[in-house]
């Protein structure tokens, strides 16, 4: 891996990009201090390959970086402006309220990543909130993205994680905590509605440029720039919503403020991941309606979609008809790419022929649905009968039926193409952050001790493969054991 470390001086090699854009696209916002910053960890690998030597970011000068106690040469922290439709209500200014972008970085790969705190105190976007993150969300935010990315998912990612000494005022006074997230970029939908909201469209123009010479460079020099943004983003987003619901996850707060028009996971508040599968799971506990359940991920995405073309309209054509039919036939491509990825997802799981009848994966779910099964053993024991590594009878202990579940297996056998069963094992996780997990690293945390966390980031690191030192980490909870709601990471 090539890192050159081209300025001795600088520490975090930054080259920024979004404090060079008009100034009403951010706020100028130095991190608050904190009294006694202490590291949790670092991402040895992460920094690395962000040319950030690991040894210097767990040192006490790179502690005050990360903790936001020192602003590092190169870094000119700012305060992103964007708006967002929450559970469907617009606002039309929410912003960095309790983050800031340190600056950008460029990876071994030659890809553009900003480095941003969250929970380094107020900014002029943060209304009446302190800026503060509570430790849990930092244990949560770390655990999961790191899992995300483990399993292959697009995501942010975590550099560091750090408490400040400092209790934060929620319902009772808690631990403070700062996570050092890195991201492609923290363009949002929101980003778009903010200018759209503001009908200013050179703003839009500015951002869609922006957008493609940093997520879609092989489509710079399209003749249709809006329109090739819209279209790659749908694209990123169907493939990574059909991703997630493979492999169970929720991510519970899907408002266009959380939707990154660079196709990553983002914003990990109150996501979580299923044990018994249900199409309406949902966990987080202001989600009363379901907006944001497993089953509507797909048809939240279409409408957040929707939402980000109608900012780009002004641009996709000069006539608004001919704009808007541009725009819909985008929009109804998605529905096309998400079901197909989504079915393709599905026929790998359960190892199906090529023309197996694509109600047999809807009949699959339901009777999953039915029989309260777990879904991510279901499919782990399956990736094992069709390996022949298990008996059939530990399927079908997961059912409440066993005549259910054998006369199920009777059909599977029938569709299933062998040439793809070393596929299920690359597909089918071992070992996911299951919530009751998560939970109990943040309660373990919120004593000091970190015991756990460090043992689940190290387990799930390899999802997909066998680790005797983890067994006891793929069961499913006890019924004791279930934690089935979260809670936003203010
Ligand atoms: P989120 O739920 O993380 O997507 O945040 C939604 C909006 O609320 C964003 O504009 C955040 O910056 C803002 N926000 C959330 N928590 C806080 C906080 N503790 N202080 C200030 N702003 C916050
Ligand atoms: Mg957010």
């Amino acid at each position: 891996m090539l890192v050159n470390f081209t300025t001795p001086n600088m520490r975090i090699p930054f080259d920024n990009s979004y404090s060079k854009l008009p100034d009403h696209f951010y706020e100028r916002a130095d991190p608050a201090q904190v009294p006694a910053p202490t590291l949790i960890t670092v991402n040895n690998s992460l920094a690395t390959e962000l040319g950030i030597e690991p040894e210097w970011l767990r040192s006490d000068a790179g502690l005050a970086v990360i903790s936001g106690n020192t602003v590092a040469e190169g870094s000119e922290p700012l305060a992103q402006a964007y708006a967002g439709h929450q559970f469907g209500g617009f606002s039309p200014q929410l912003g960095d309220g309790r983050a800031i972008l340190l600056g950008e970085v460029i990876h071994a790969n030659g890809e553009r990543k900003d480095i941003q705190l969250k929970g380094s105190g107020r900014t002029p976007f943060s209304r009446g909130g302190d800026g503060k993150s509570a430790l849990g969300p930092v244990i949560r935010e770390y655990l999961m993205c790191e899992a995300m990315f483990a399993l292959g998912v697009p995501t942010t990612r975590a550099l560091a994680a750090v408490t400040t000494g400092e209790k934060v005022i929620r319902e009772e006074r808690i631990d403070g905590g700062i996570f050092t997230r890195v991201a492609s970029s923290h363009l949002r939908v929101g980003t778009f509605q903010y200018f759209a909201t503001r009908n200013d469209t050179e703003a839009i123009k500015t951002l869609v440029d922006f957008a493609l010479n940093r997520h879609f460079p092989h489509a710079e020099t399209s003749l249709s720039p809006a329109l090739t943004l819209l279209e790659e983003v749908i694209s990123a987003q169907a493939q990574l919503i059909a991703h997630w619901m493979s492999i169970g996850f929720i991510h519970g707060v899907m408002n266009t403020d959380n939707f990154a028009i660079s196709g990553e996971t983002i914003d990990y508040g109150p996501c979580a991941f299923m044990d018994d599968f249900h199409p309406n799971c949902v966990f987080s506990a202001i989600d009363r309606d379901a907006r944001y359940s497993w089953g509507n991920q797909g048809s939240i995405a279409h409408w957040n979609l929707t939402r980000f073309a109608e900012t780009l309209l002004p641009l996709l054509d000069p006539e608004p008809d001919t704009a808007m039919k541009l725009a819909e036939a985008a929009l109804n491509s998605y529905s096309k790419q998400f079901i197909n990825l989504y079915h393709l997802h599905y026929k790998s799981k359960l190892s199906l022929t090529e023309d197996a009848p694509i109600e047999f994966i809807q009949g699959t779910l339901s009777l999953l649905a039915d029989q309260q099964v777990d879904y991510t053993l279901f499919f782990r024991r399956l990736t094992q009968l069709a390996n022949k590594d298990t008996e059939a009878s530990k399927l079908v202990e997961l059912f409440i039926d066993a005549e259910a579940c054998l006369k199920w297996i009777d059909e599977w056998i029938t569709l299933l193409d062998d040439d793809l069963i070393t596929t299920m094992q690359q597909v089918n996780p071992i070992t996911i952050p299951r919530n009751h997990q998560v939970e109990a690293a943040i309660q373990q945390a919120y004593k000091g001790d970190f015991t756990l966390f460090h043992r689940l980031h190290e387990a799930w690191k390899h999802p997909f493969t066998e680790n005797p030192e983890h067994e006891d980490l793929e069961l499913a909870p006890l019924p004791e054991e279930r934690v089935t709601q979260t809670f936003c990471g203010t």
